[in-house]
């Protein structure tokens, strides 16, 4: 009988996460609407923008994944000359920690994005444009100095209860020392560039290079207002494009899903800047494009996971050995694998019943033309009879 590992958990066609930068403990005051000036301040509250998102996408969408990217020192971004705001690093509120908690207990995950996200170069000039604004990575002169300000994230993450995998360079900007710092680090995943559809590995430690694949504004990018006058004079024209642009996204949607490719969708927490202009690709802003999104992905065979789940799955597979004969199969999960145990899917031609050492049965369940079956392993050899 032909069986195989499958390619993503329970043999899903493909997996979809959204990923949202810059959620941290801040809030600023531009706009009128409380949700569209929140950075995360007003945690799980009403009028903050997780209720928003709440109500507007994860209320009519509920398997939505998010892996939420979350700087951990203040956030340099906001540039204290353009804005009043409230501003504070994680682990200093405690209702802020909380929050990050329960969103890791909805099964959410919340990952590494540096620690204030980098600099500006002239503090008077509000504007993030023209290089103003240098990101985080482009900063360390040292791989030392790097992994210091890196680790001493991933710990401050642990004492407040939550655990961090992997991470986003601030703005995908990098220079040549920047993946051996985050290969020093030992993540399991890291995302390095923007529009990348396939998956690589980095470093001594084969660092999973997670790929971004579909901008969250993709929807509307043609009619949101910027906060740019030149540029929101010119949408008033262009948005009457914004359906002929719509039919190629969907085309780029669907042949992501139908490659198999990771559905990995860009978003940002807030519009609002210390700059006054609209953070391009944000929840708040991109609401119809998102639903758009979803809706899309609701009637195709979608396995929602965060980017820590779909990296697990991914050095599980790769690391483990499946032999196979009439009475028995034995499936090695070598120990250099990071995910030291997990559930991964075998898809097979016809039905079967597994018995693990334990003497537990596992059956496999009809999916399609195929059969699943699920099996828990652990570092080592796992064996599995097959029961007649
Ligand atoms: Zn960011």
């Amino acid at each position: 009988m032909k069986l195989s590992i499958a390619k993503w958990q329970n043999n899903h066609k493909a997996p979809a996460v959204l990923m949202i930068d810059d959620l941290n403990d801040i809030y600023l005051e531009l706009y009128r609407d409380s949700f569209k000036n929140d950075w995360g301040y007003l945690c799980n509250n009403e009028g903050s923008a997780y209720n928003f998102l709440q109500k507007e996408l994860l209320n009519k969408f509920p398997k939505i994944k998010i892996t939420f990217f979350t700087p951990y020192a203040k956030h340099n971004v906001i540039n204290p000359n353009g804005a009043k705001f409230k501003r504070y690093g994680v682990g200093e509120r405690e209702e802020f920690s909380n929050f990050l908690q329960y969103l890791q207990n909805l099964g959410h995950e919340i990952a590494h994005h540096g620690s204030n996200h980098g600099k500006y170069r002239d503090i008077n000039n509000p504007s993030t444009q023209n290089g103003n604004f240098i990101h985080e990575w482009e900063l360390f002169d040292s791989v030392d100095e790097g992994v210091e300000v890196t680790l001493k994230g991933v710990e401050l993450f642990k004492n407040i209860g939550i655990n961090v995998s992997g991470g986003k360079f601030c703005g995908y900007k990098s220079r040549e020392n920047s993946l051996e710092i985050i290969d020093k680090c030992n993540f399991l995943y890291w995302c390095a560039n923007s529009g990348v559809n396939e998956i690589k590995r980095f470093g001594k430690n084969r660092v999973i290079k997670f790929p971004t694949t579909f901008a969250g504004n993709s929807f509307v990018r043609l009619s949101y207002k910027t906060g740019n006058f030149k540029k929101d004079f010119i949408k008033l024209f262009t948005r009457f494009l914004q359906p002929i642009y719509n039919k190629k996204e969907y085309k780029k949607l669907n042949s992501l899903y139908e490659n198999g490719n990771i559905l990995a969708i860009q978003e940002h927490i807030s519009p609002s800047t210390s700059s006054g202009l609209v953070q391009s690709a944000n929840i708040i802003s991109d609401i119809k494009s998102l639903n758009k999104i979803f809706k899309f992905l609701e009637t195709k065979d979608i396995w929602y996971a965060t980017c820590h789940e779909i990296s697990s799955y991914i050095e599980l597979k790769d690391n483990t050995l499946l032999e196979f004969n009439n009475n028995e199969l034995i499936l090695t999960l070598n120990s250099n694998s990071k995910a030291e145990s997990g559930t991964i899917s075998l898809v097979l031609e016809k039905n079967l019943k597994l018995k693990d050492s334990s003497g537990k049965i596992i059956a496999a369940i009809k999916k399609d033309k195929n059969y699943i079956i699920n099996l828990p392993i652990k570092i080592g050899k796992n064996n599995f009879e097959v029961v007649k």
